[in-house]
């Protein structure tokens, strides 16, 4: 018996050291061919624009080309479903925002458990949202955009990237705090909701302004209000949907990356170190500021504070969505 308990003792000890080696050599010749990053929407949209800049950065660094793969529909849960299915090799990863967790709630059966089917990586940006209009939507502040919609509401079309996607989110708070439901029209994403509005064949939306920024500084949208605390600074005139009537209304989309549940830990942590890295490349910095967000701190960049924020949004989601379902402000 005894010797049969060494011989086992002694094959755990090779089998563990050799594991060990294995791993330290994976993440040590990692990578060695392009890496995918799953976007959920539509390409030149409000996340497709963070992915590519995040990604042009950390290609740069890892010295291996990361290939940006819009896998769009349903609210983003095809996207992220693929990556919840990809190999844990390192080389399949995905950019999601708040929506990966709203999703959690508002889907009844998702293929994956939000919760524990992915190896976060680390939040990149925290962006605001803006309400706006067609261009030639009457209403030419929030106050009068929410008596036009009480008064013409069931004509009015509203434009999101899907059940649970973070303009979904914004639009059933901002419609609940009206008190008025508007039809809602779900596409792949903000790229094809913006073009719509533009032309003017839907009527309003509420976007990241890593989509916004552009078209409402060019004037070919109405722009009613942003959903941060305070005003931006570079968007001095535009106020916040607090200050213009909506009282407490706040949301943000933060956005993370992640892996596949069973990626190596090595592998993880140098993604998480290469993200912290372009996440202070100046470039990147300005390109982010440009279209009105910012890194999110160092500390945040981390497998550990996603990881938190995704299991506190998630349940948090549990509680606005039933909030929501009841007809209650929320969240
Ligand atoms: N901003 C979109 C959303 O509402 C998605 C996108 O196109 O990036 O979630």
């Amino acid at each position: 018996f005894r010797e049969t308990f060494m011989q086992i003792k002694k094959t755990a000890a090779i089998a563990i050291a050799f594991a060990m080696v294995s791993s330290a050599s994976v993440a040590q010749n990692y990578p060695n061919r392009p890496i995918t990053l799953l976007v959920p929407f539509a390409a030149g949209g409000a996340t497709d624009t963070v992915a590519r800049v995040t990604a042009q950065t950390m290609s740069k660094l890892l010295g291996q080309t990361i290939v940006v793969e819009n896998a769009t529909g349903a609210g983003g849960t095809i996207g992220a479903t693929r990556a919840s299915r990809a190999d844990p090799d390192g080389y399949t990863l995905l950019i999601h925002h708040i929506g990966i967790s709203t999703a959690a709630t508002l889907y009844r059966k998702l293929p994956y458990d939000t919760k524990t089917a992915f190896a976060p990586i680390g939040l990149v940006t925290n962006a605001p949202m803006t309400i706006i209009g067609r261009p030639d939507l009457p209403p030419n502040t929030l106050a009068e955009l929410v008596t036009y919609i009480k008064a013409n509401g069931d004509k009015m079309t509203f434009g999101n990237a899907g059940l649970g996607a973070a303009s979904h989110l914004c639009g059933m708070l901002f419609m609940t705090a009206v008190g008025k439901e508007v039809l809602t029209v779900p596409y792949k994403g903000n790229a094809p909701v913006m073009n719509d509005l533009i032309a003017k064949q839907i009527d309003l939306t509420c976007d990241q302004t890593t989509n916004t920024t552009a078209p409402i500084a060019g004037k070919l949208v109405k722009s009613y209000a942003i959903t941060t605390k305070t005003r931006l600074g570079s968007m001095p005139d535009l106020p916040t949907a607090d200050e213009a009537g909506l009282k407490g209304f706040e949301v943000g989309a933060w956005h993370g990356i992640y892996a596949p549940k069973g990626t190596p830990d090595d592998i993880v942590r140098k993604l998480s170190k290469t993200l912290q890295e372009a996440l202070r490349d100046p470039d990147l910095v300005k390109r982010f500021n440009d279209i009105n967000t910012e890194p999110v701190p160092q500390d945040e960049a981390t497998p550990e504070a996603l990881k938190a924020k995704l299991v506190s949004e998630v349940d948090r989601g549990t509680t606005f969505t039933v909030k929501l379902r009841r007809g209650e402000a929320a969240p």
